[in-house]
């Protein structure tokens, strides 16, 4: 099998499994006990936060630990605003990730707040200057990803951190398919705060954190004991936590070279399914685009039927969100792209971890080029 769903998820590293394993066993305390295992569970907790913290370039303190993406997502959003609410004005994109699109109409729909949605062009981009238009002394937080996780589009966040830092309004950022390619140096780019997701880098699924600026007040989500300095109550996961921090340092100590080599070898990609397959689409932009990421439309055709056939060939991928995936609905990122709803039911979405070999991308090139074609020839 050929696995090109790594933005869907990823397998855990050994590494990663062997860092997290004391915690798992032997030093399988609770942190918050006052006894020696607790406090092994406590420092062992300490150092990832440390650790996570110096990947991106902050304090230990400014880092939550969630149960991954959408939690991070959601304390984010829902945190900020409800404890920094000015005039309950959201700026959010509409190629956002479920977690952020559905936290911000939670808060229109419970706590008054009006949500703009900023524009994107047909490649996924966002203007600075219409951001810049949107922001208002009113605006409570700004929500923009990094990168998206159907077409790659990676925005100009240092450039709009700017904007948003000029108007005083905290900006925050999913990174969770950024992470392991592009650099979360968070004084760099610029942000207010920064979601981060364990299992798309090699770590397992429920691990993820949240940077919060330490001077930026957060609600909790999470009622409870007072975990993580009151932000999200309940025991924490340590040994997921270890893992979360050894996957990202891992992914981090090799990420320039792996992004230089995957971009290459995608783009070769690209070339060929463009090249080989009649009418086929690039969806997303063709620069500034997430180096493990490649999705196109294969037009009459249905995603889903295209996915089954690679699928039978050996290989593995989406036909765009894995949350989505399933789904009647066309992508509401094509949409909102401009792609016609038939055209968007067919997407397919190949993402390459960083071990992925020329050798795999050109079986499935050609495999691609068959399975489109066996589906037209059933559909005539
Ligand atoms: N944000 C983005 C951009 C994602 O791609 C995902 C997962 O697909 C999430 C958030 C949610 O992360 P998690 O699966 O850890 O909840």
């Amino acid at each position: 099998m050929i696995y090109l769903d790594s933005a869907a998820t990823t397998a855990v590293r050994r590494e990663v499994l062997e860092a997290m394993w004391p915690y798992l066993t032997g030093d399988f305390g609770n942190p918050s006990s006052t006894h020696s295992l607790g406090e092994r569970a406590a420092d062992a907790l300490a150092e990832a936060r440390a650790s996570v913290a110096r990947a991106l370039g902050v304090r230990a303190n400014e880092i939550v630990f969630t149960s991954g993406g959408t939690e991070a997502d959601n304390l984010a959003i829902k945190g900020i605003a409800l404890a920094n609410p000015r005039g309950r004005h959201l700026i959010t994109t509409p190629i956002e990730h479920e977690a952020v699109l559905e936290s911000c109409d939670y808060l229109r729909r419970h706590h008054g707040f009006t949500v703009s949605f900023l524009g994107v062009n047909r490649e996924g981009l966002v203007d600075p200057d219409e951001f810049e238009r949107l922001l208002t002394p009113e605006t409570t937080l700004a929500s923009i990803m990094y990168a998206n996780n159907e077409i790659g589009t990676i925005q100009p966040l240092a450039e709009l951190a700017a904007r948003a830092q000029a108007a005083r309004v905290p900006l925050h950022t999913d990174a969770v398919q950024a992470a392991g390619w592009l650099s979360l140096n968070v004084r760099a780019l610029g942000v207010d705060a920064l979601t981060i997701s364990g299992h798309k880098l090699g770590a397992p699924k429920g691990i993820g954190a949240l940077y919060v600026r330490g001077r930026l007040a957060l609600e909790p989500v999470l009622h409870g004991g007072g975990q993580e300095r009151g932000a999200r109550s309940g025991t924490e996961n340590v040994a997921a936590a270890v893992g979360l921090a050894t996957a990202l340092n891992l992914a981090e100590a090799t990420r320039e070279a792996d992004a230089a080599r995957v971009s290459a070898l995608r783009d070769e990609f690209i070339g060929t399914v463009l090249r080989e397959v009649a009418d086929a689409r690039l969806t997303g932009p063709a620069e500034h685009r997430l180096p493990g990421l490649a999705s196109f439309c294969f037009t009459t055709t249905s995603g889903e039927s295209v996915l089954l056939e690679l699928e039978r060939q050996g290989i593995v991928c989406s036909s765009g969100s894995a949350c989505a995936a399933g789904s009647d609905e066309p992508s509401h990122v094509l949409v909102a792209v401009g792609y016609e709803p038939e055209i968007a039911q067919t997407a397919v979405r190949f993402t390459m971890g960083s071990s992925v070999t020329a050798a795999e991308l050109h079986e499935a090139a050609a495999a691609v080029k068959s399975a489109v074609e066996a589906v037209r020839g059933i559909a005539r």
